[in-house]
């Protein structure tokens, strides 16, 4: 009696549930309980009949309103112009997703483009950008989501959250679903290591990838990975088409630098100077690079502190500007996130399985 013990609560549905179980959330339709918040997404995703489009009408409000506040970003705010070098994936994408999306009716028949893309390699090499890029030109809307999210923090959600993801990026289209990670939800584990519930939500997400590559839905679906060897057969077979984003080039890194600095007034280096840089950065992501020239960006500030000026009263004029021993500082804290070992598995999996060798 005098025991930890909690009873079962009883909800206003009239079923029970004990005291580790998740809050037993509403129907979409029914009104009872549902929050402002809630009610307020739920119009917005209502048909000009004042109803809730049939699919979603199943689903839950709460996931429903995540989908619609946490995952959806109705303006991505990426350029093509903001992606340093990858001309040739920018020309691939623009081909194969871009003008589809946009010119659905050019696109039928053998033109009919598969509706997803792989995009792999190393971490930090602009595939989020990208996703961003493709969404903010064919002017989609975008929802971007990372798998391992929905197997860790969505346990046992996960496949309807998956449900309501496609089912508010149908009434949403177009629609670019980018997916991070995409290896963790589809992989090749063996069958007898498999929890059941990540099976239910592969399986759930392998139909509903099915579902918006037919019809007329304007929905493409992106999987991005940094472990593409991971991706099992029916993965490859569903991301039709599979482009490599490689480590920056020489050119990209020196763009990437110059556009850091540049956007924040900061750019006193000269072009060879800049070069100096590139040449001892071989191998360096987009993303080391950009870590690079924040860690290079307080070497002058650092000086200050030593000088021993108040950082909290220096004005900016008295600092000296970034030179390129602050880069050449820089370079011995921020090494490159990618090995050479690695970088050979991408190619040949590229070889193997890449749309374009
Ligand atoms: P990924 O999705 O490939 O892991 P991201 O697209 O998230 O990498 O890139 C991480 C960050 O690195 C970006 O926000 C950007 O600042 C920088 N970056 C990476 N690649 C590029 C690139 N090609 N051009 C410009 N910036 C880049």
């Amino acid at each position: 009696v005098r025991g930890s013990f909690v009873p079962p609560v009883r909800f206003n549905g009239g079923s029970t549930s004990g005291a580790a179980a998740a809050p037993r959330q509403q129907q979409a339709g029914a009104d009872n309980g549902v929050e402002d918040s809630t009610k307020k997404c739920l119009e917005l995703l209502m048909g000009p009949d004042g109803e809730l489009p049939e699919r979603l009408r199943n689903l839950e409000p709460k996931l429903l309103e995540h989908v619609s506040n946490e995952i959806m970003d109705q303006d991505p705010n990426v350029r093509w112009d903001d992606i340093a070098g990858l001309e040739h994936a920018k020309k691939c994408v623009t081909e194969m997703v871009i003008w589809p999306l946009i010119r659905p009716d050019l696109f039928q028949g053998c033109r009919s483009p598969g509706k997803g893309l792989l995009l792999f390699g190393p971490p930090g090499t602009g595939k989020t950008m990208i996703g961003k890029a493709i969404a903010g030109e064919a002017k989609a809307t975008f929802f971007s989501i990372s798998a391992s999210s929905l197997t860790s923090k969505w346990i046992g959600e996960g496949e309807k959250l998956v449900r309501a993801l496609f089912g508010v990026a149908s009434c949403r289209q177009p629609a670019v679903i980018f997916i991070d990670e995409v290896d963790s939800l589809l992989s090749q584990r063996k069958a007898d290591g498999e929890h059941e519930s990540s099976r239910r939500l592969k399986t759930q997400f392998l139909i509903e990838m099915e579902g918006c590559g037919s019809g007329s839905e304007r929905i493409l679906l992106i999987g991005a990975t940094n472990r593409p060897q991971e991706l099992d057969e029916a993965a490859r077979r569903r991301l039709s088409k599979r482009l490599y984003i490689p480590l920056p080039s020489t050119a990209a890194r020196a763009w990437i630098i110059r556009n850091l600095l540049e956007k924040d007034g900061l750019m006193t280096l000269t072009d060879e100077e800049v070069d100096a840089v590139c040449t001892s950065t071989e191998g360096y992501s987009g993303s080391d690079m950009k870590n690079l020239v924040k860690e290079a960006s307080m070497g002058p500030l650092r000086e200050a502190l030593i000088e021993g000026k108040d950082i909290s009263k220096i004005s900016k004029e008295e600092m000296r500007s970034i030179s390129l021993q602050d880069f050449m500082a820089a370079l011995q804290q921020v090494r490159p996130s990618v090995s050479q070992n690695e970088l050979g598995q991408y190619e040949d999996w590229n070889r193997q399985f890449g749309s374009i060798a």
